[in-house]
């Protein structure tokens, strides 16, 4: 008897953004996702199902940028409990456009404190890689199908 493939626990995460790369992607699943079934089980991914335990898994994609200490703590844990992570989106890569007001001039930052100190930010928005490790990062706004597709199967096999 042939023996069955163990499937990649796959997890989709969004931190602070306007989550169009996760919409984009469940277009890309439209296409490919019935031949990934065979090699990876779908454990959390918000915009579609809603499932909250991802343990253990083997690949976390993360879109969005760190803001706040809420996203920070988020992403902490994402981290431990994922074998590969993956940026998802230009903003993950480099924290653009929120990360705009990191070269805001004191006056700037005096004028929007009270929004900041409200809503938790940090001082700086941070890309991912200046929080946790990021093993590979998939470009665009929003993500090329072409360089995600490849990526993914990639850490798929
Ligand atoms: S990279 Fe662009 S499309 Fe993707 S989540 Fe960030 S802002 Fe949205």
């Amino acid at each position: 008897m042939a023996e069955e493939q163990v499937k990649k626990r796959v997890g989709i995460f969004s931190l602070t953004c306007d989550e169009g790369c996760s919409i984009y992607l469940t277009e890309i699943f439209n296409q490919k996702l019935l031949g990934w079934l065979e090699r990876a089980d779908l454990v959390y991914f918000l915009s579609v199902k809603n499932k909250t335990d991802f343990s253990g898994l083997d690949i976390a994609l993360v879109e969005g940028v760190v803001t706040s200490q809420k996203d920070k703590e988020e992403l902490e844990k994402i981290r431990s409990n994922a074998r590969v992570l993956i940026a998802m989106g230009t903003c993950a890569m480099s924290a653009l456009p929120s990360g705009q007001r990191n070269t805001f001039t004191p006056e700037q930052k005096e004028e929007i404190r009270e929004h900041t100190e409200t809503y938790g930010f940090l001082p700086r928005a941070l890309a991912l890689k200046e929080v946790v490790k990021v093993d590979d990062e998939i470009p665009g706004c929003p993500i090329s199908e072409e360089i995600f597709i490849k990526t993914f199967e990639r850490y798929l096999t």
